[in-house]
């Protein structure tokens, strides 16, 4: 049966018992960088209210997070001067969920350059320190 587990990493993070490079935070949302990124400025959007995956998602909090995404992903290619970007979502094993809280990825994409595959590399908190600095700023610019 598929079921909510309040031990997934996610959840973890939402309730600061793990850390996060936090972008952006609101009463429903939170969004912080891909420790694996695919892509420069990978980012996570996830609801703060517990779903699985985008099956068992509740409205109000699945409309509050594409809203989260759609700013993520406007800030995202500005700060890191992308060309577009690519969302993905993935719900359960067979579509390659890994973690099981609901999240988008927000996936710059700069012009001939292809993902990386999932989880190729753990990236370096010097490297993802300044990054979630750079994205926040950007979040912020954008006003309300
Ligand atoms: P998936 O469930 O397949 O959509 O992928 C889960 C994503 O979460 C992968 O891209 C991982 O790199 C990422 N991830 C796992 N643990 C963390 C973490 N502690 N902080 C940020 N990203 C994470």
């Amino acid at each position: 049966m598929s079921v909510y587990d309040r031990d997934n990493i996610f959840a973890k993070i939402l309730r600061g018992e793990v850390p996060s490079f936090k972008v952006h935070e609101d009463d429903h949302t939170l969004a912080f960088l891909d420790i694996m990124p695919r892509t420069l400025g990978h980012t996570l959007v996830i609801p703060k209210a517990p779903a699985r995956n985008l099956l068992d998602a509740p409205s109000d909090a699945l409309s509050r997070t594409i809203l989260a995404v759609q700013r993520v992903a406007k800030a995202a290619k500005i700060a890191f001067a992308a060309d577009g970007v690519t969302l993905l979502q993935f719900s359960e094993q067979a579509s390659g969920q890994v973690v099981f809280h609901l999240h988008f990825h927000v996936l710059p994409r700069y012009d001939g350059i292809p993902l990386l595959p999932p989880q190729t590399n753990m990236e370096s908190n010097e490297t993802l320190v300044p990054r979630a600095a750079k994205l926040r700023a950007a979040i912020a610019n954008l006003g309300v």
